[in-house]
């Protein structure tokens, strides 16, 4: 995510720094389960077809959702497959209905109505403020063996994000555009760690979604005249009595986003193996040019620092959000749709090069975003200023760099410092998070480059990226990545960024 509104302090901060920065299948069968189609070539670029065999044992995501954007509704089944990859029997299945939340998501609503584990009815429970769904297992499941687990459910979307405006607009109808996010629309698999199912509350700041790597096959049944886009590629697209099916298939990705409207139109690219499309609405095209060429540069620049994308397309994709800028899924980003009337707003590059950075840290390399937010967010705040760097030139990268300094000497001055290597939990309820995350945390990777080089520093991300590549990273994996890149080791700099608040 990239913040977008803050408290007035912070915005007198970040107006400097932006300134800074101008100056610088088929139906589902009625009963039983639906065979998953094989993870398509169609999805899938070349480049990480052989990791695919490594996967075998991820969950599959089969859903059908039938949507009713008219009364802002939908139902859905959905079947997943799990393999119990723990040494022990498994008795549960978590998983988080997130749209529940009022933070975030807006009071929205997703309501399981049915479960069945393997055809057998199956009891479920609550929790943590029914956010959270575990399903008890008939029969528990041997290690190495998998499960089937089918849920009904029926939801309904807030408008303009919800009673308060607490949700950021990702589960939401913007009516001024007739836009319908459907972040999280169905029960997302929790992540299963040391034997345990870690679920966390929705906090207001940051992001919800910790989840596994996971395959999707997912069927959108929705009237003629509106038009989805979505994590994947299609695979088929039948319309029949005025409704309209669209089939994705998506490559291993933690996440599948889907964003509805009435005239989605397009501008695409293809970089190397993947197609970058850039959606607008209305008479915005032009915004939406800019968006695909910082899409499709940075795209070129991630990808050549930091490894290949895995995915055979991009969308950027306009949504009206609230506190946030920019949201990232795996192999969609949304952009505060407000840009799109005002692109030379230098925030709205910044914002695209933020967003697909997310691709390589959040979407492929995952992270505790609950325990651990500044692992993905100061990682692609950083990596956003080496877009900048390799785009526009050292000048431009060192006045962001010192842009971020003053910042950090700033928030000592006030006594606002703060530890960048704590939770979610921790930043509640103050204004914090952004600063001390989003300005002060990518120090930390800049402090690191140079006392390692450019060579041994890249040299060491581009081994993150490839030893994490669809797992779950953590500070200290990083912190080994750095320390096996060739050069002295970063310790000292980790202890003294992230687990301290010293200022720089
Ligand atoms: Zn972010």
């Amino acid at each position: 995510m990239r913040i977008k509104r803050v408290s007035a302090g912070l915005f007198v901060l970040l107006l400097t720094l932006m300134l800074a920065a101008v100056a610088v299948p088929a139906a589902l069968a009625q009963s039983g389960f639906r065979p998953i189609v094989l993870p398509a070539t169609t999805s899938v670029a070349p480049n990480a077809l052989p990791d695919l065999a490594k996967l075998a044992s991820a969950p599959r995501y089969a859903i059908d959702l039938t949507l009713d954007p008219a009364n802002l509704s939908y139902t859905g089944r959905q079947t997943i497959t799990y393999t119990n990859t723990d040494t022990t029997p498994l008795t549960d299945i978590v998983l988080r209905v997130f749209p529940n939340s009022c933070a975030l998501y807006g009071c929205g609503e997703l309501k399981v109505t049915g479960a069945t584990v393997g055809g057998q009815p199956a009891t479920t429970t609550s929790d943590l403020e029914n956010t959270a769904l575990r399903v008890t297992l008939p029969r528990p499941v041997a290690p190495g063996q998998k499960v089937d687990v089918t849920l009904d459910f029926q939801g309904r979307v807030p408008t303009n994000f919800g009673p308060d405006r607490q949700g950021y607009g990702i589960y939401n109808y913007g009516p001024a555009l007739q836009t319908l996010m459907l972040a999280n629309a169905y029960p997302v698999l929790a992540v299963r760690q040391n034997g345990q199912w870690v679920a966390d509350p929705v906090y207001p700041d940051g992001d919800a979604v910790f989840s596994p790597t996971a395959f999707y096959d997912v069927s959108v049944t929705l009237p003629g005249g509106w038009s989805p886009v979505a994590t994947g590629s299609v695979i088929s697209d039948v319309g029949a009595d005025g409704t309209r099916t669209v089939r994705y298939s998506s490559g291993p990705a933690r996440d599948f986003m889907l964003a509805v409207a009435p005239n989605w139109n397009k501008v695409s690219q293809q970089v190397g193996e993947t197609t970058v499309n850039s959606y607008y609405l209305g008479d915005t095209q032009a915004a939406a040019e800019k968006a695909l060429d910082v899409g499709v540069k940075s795209m070129e620049i991630y990808s050549q620092r930091f490894g290949p994308y895995p995915f055979r397309q991009l969308d950027i994709v306009p949504a009206p959000l609230f506190k946030a800028a920019g949201v990232e899924y795996p192999g969609l980003v949304l952009i505060e749709a407000a840009y799109y009337s005002k692109p030379n707003d230098p925030s709205f590059e910044t914002t695209v090069a933020h967003e697909v950075a997310h691709q390589w840290w959040y979407s492929t390399v995952g992270n505790d975003v609950i325990k651990s937010p500044w692992l993905d967010e100061a990682l692609t705040q950083y990596a956003s200023a080496i877009y900048f760097e390799d785009r526009y030139g050292k000048d431009r990268f060192n006045r962001l760099i010192s842009g971020w300094e003053r910042a950090v000497d700033s928030l000592v001055a006030k006594g606002e410092d703060d530890i960048v290597g704590e939770g979610l939990a921790h930043f509640e309820g103050g204004n914090r998070y952004g600063p001390v995350v989003y300005i002060k945390g990518p120090l930390f990777f800049h402090a690191i480059r140079q006392r390692l080089g450019d060579e041994a520093f890249y040299r060491g991300l581009q081994s993150y990226y490839q030893q994490n590549k669809y797992g779950i990273a953590t500070p200290e994996r990083l912190v080994a990545a750095f320390n096996g890149a060739g050069g002295p080791r970063i310790d000292d700099l980790f202890d003294k960024w992230i687990l301290k608040a010293e200022g720089r």
